[in-house]
């Protein structure tokens, strides 16, 4: 049974917003982005997971963003130590396979067979592998196990947590998926069609307003209009973007 995470889901809940997964993984992804920079980079164990996994292109983006650049170069140097070797060997192995099915002059003319492309299938899928492993998304998913699971807990066991989650604008779509897989394995078929019955009128609503509000921040910038801006109008869009996309929008900086 994952650790329940009791006060985290409260806390996120009392904040409000379109999705609560969406807040507390944000915040706990900048914790490691920062950790990452600075005291965790220099821990064994930690650089034992950078070495073999790296990151994936969002995250080695927002590593590189971070301010301290020389943390960041040196889990890219060991990184790259590590992973070279088999980078190289799987390049080697497209252009050998190739040679070999070259064959002689006739066969040489043909495109390749899918027979041909099962070693080079393999090395293409292990090269695709390298670049969407992940350490930073391995540690997310983790949290977000635990996240689903304390909401799904929480909603069944806690008559003071119901209010509150009927209140709450359900989940981005993507973080629905989560707890929907979640709620499907620790729920009974009745407590499942409960849950499904509290929860989609949840998103079904919010989806709605979403569209409206959206509409109305187009319409702001469209007619470049003098009037003041209300808060609602002003976040529409990042709030739509987060509900479609399931991850926090800021404007850049922030
Ligand atoms: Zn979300
Ligand atoms: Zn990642």
């Amino acid at each position: 049974m994952p650790k329940l995470e009791i006060s985290k889901i409260h806390d996120a809940y009392k904040e409000g917003g379109e999705c609560p997964l969406c807040s507390l993984l944000d915040a706990v992804e900048r914790i490691y982005l920062h950790s990452f920079q600075h005291s965790r980079v220099m821990e064994p164990n930690v650089r034992v997971q950078t070495n073999a996994k790296g990151f994936c292109p969002d995250h080695w983006n927002k590593l590189y963003q971070q301010e301290n650049r020389l943390g960041t170069a040196l889990m890219a140097h060991t990184h790259l130590v590590e992973s070279r070797p088999r980078i190289v060997s799987r390049l080697e192995s497209l252009r050998a396979e190739a040679h070999k099915a070259r064959g002689g002059r006739m066969r040489s003319r043909l495109p390749l067979s899918a027979k041909d492309g099962d070693v080079m299938d393999c090395a293409v899928r292990d090269l695709a592998d390298s670049v969407d492993r992940c350490f930073l998304c391995d540690l997310l998913a983790m949290d977000r196990a635990r996240y689903c699971f304390t909401v799904v807990y929480l909603w069944k066991k806690d008559p003071e947590f119901l209010p509150v989650y009927r209140s709450s604008r359900g989940f981005c779509v993507s973080h629905f998926l989560d707890v929907f897989a979640q709620a499907r394995k620790a729920l009974n078929r009745e407590d499942l069609a409960l849950w499904l019955d509290e929860t989609v009128p949840l998103m079904t609503a919010s989806l709605e307003r979403l569209e409206g509000e959206v509409e109305g921040f187009g319409k702001v910038h469209r007619y470049e209009s003098t009037e003041p801006v209300g808060e609602t109008v002003r976040t529409a869009l990042v709030r739509t973007l987060q509900k479609m996309a399931g991850r926090m929008f800021r404007p850049e900086g922030k």
